[in-house]
């Protein structure tokens, strides 16, 4: 049983390559896929790509190509929902896509043929990342040096929402949170590709999970704060969740 460990950003990649026992690198589609042993674990890391196609095709070779049995995602993300803040970690319970809009023939944020608008993660390994993310964040409690300190880190379990666009201005981050929010969707965190991997994942019936680190706010900041967190910490982050979770697995 092979797990698929995705990563959005090289910076979160880099240092699962380099822990990987009997490495072998294999180029398709374009994209590099690292085969090898994590932790005791099979694995196949591969970077997601940006945006929703992107991923989608990456995840598409994941299964199609390496026949893997589970895909597990860690990335950053930009925190929408009130209370989550720089640094701490969401681990999605399902996603949307708010950039998704065939109304008036399906109602807004519905993907048309799935009669559905909120794709739902693997409740199993998503327990597991919930536990590997808790145990990461009280490691890193006190280890903060970015200019939006967080003293109190927390861990979010909740709605993710996924689309191409980098949230970067404050007044669409709420209006993204208050529209969905009209429909009954608590979005905790925007980012670029899960929802795109989670619906690939249902097409082909393979689980699911995925956990992202908050590197800004998705407002008018959100670029220089983005940059400073993927240098700093989000590879930290990834390289101990990933191994917390593979151990328990
Ligand atoms: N690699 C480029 C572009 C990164 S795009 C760079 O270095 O600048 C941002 C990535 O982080 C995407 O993979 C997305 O999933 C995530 N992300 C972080 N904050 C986000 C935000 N505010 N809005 C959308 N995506 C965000």
């Amino acid at each position: 049983m092979t797990t698929a460990i995705l990563s959005a950003l090289l910076e979160e990649q880099s240092g699962l390559v380099a822990m990987l026992q009997y490495p072998q690198r294999r180029v398709h589609a374009g994209r590099v896929f690292w085969t090898g042993s994590l932790h005791g674990r099979s694995v196949v890391l591969a970077l997601s790509g940006i945006g929703k196609v992107a991923a989608a095709t990456t995840a598409t070779a994941l299964i199609e190509r390496f026949g893997v049995a589970r895909i597990v995602f860690t990335g950053v993300a930009g925190g929408v929902g009130e209370g989550v803040r720089v640094g701490d970690v969401v681990v999605a319970q399902d996603y949307v896509q708010h950039d998704m809009d065939a109304s008036p023939l399906f109602p807004r944020w519905e993907l048309p043929g799935y009669a559905r608008a909120r794709l739902a993660c693997d409740a199993a390994l998503s327990a597991l990342l919930l536990e590997a993310a808790h145990a990461c964040v009280a490691s890193a409690q006190g280890q903060f040096d970015l200019k939006t300190a967080n003293a109190t880190l927390q861990v979010h379990h909740g709605l993710m929402a996924s689309g191409d666009r980098f949230v970067s201005a404050a007044h669409e981050s709420d209006r993204l949170r208050t529209a969905l929010r009209e429909a009954g969707h608590e979005v905790l965190a925007v980012e670029m590709e899960g929802a795109a991997v989670a619906q690939v994942c249902m097409d082909y019936g393979v689980p699911f999970a995925a956990v992202r680190t908050i590197s800004d706010r998705a407002d008018d900041t959100a670029h220089g704060d983005f940059a400073l967190f993927v240098q700093t910490v989000a590879s930290r982050y990834a390289d101990h969740m990933v191994q917390s979770f593979l151990e328990k697995l």
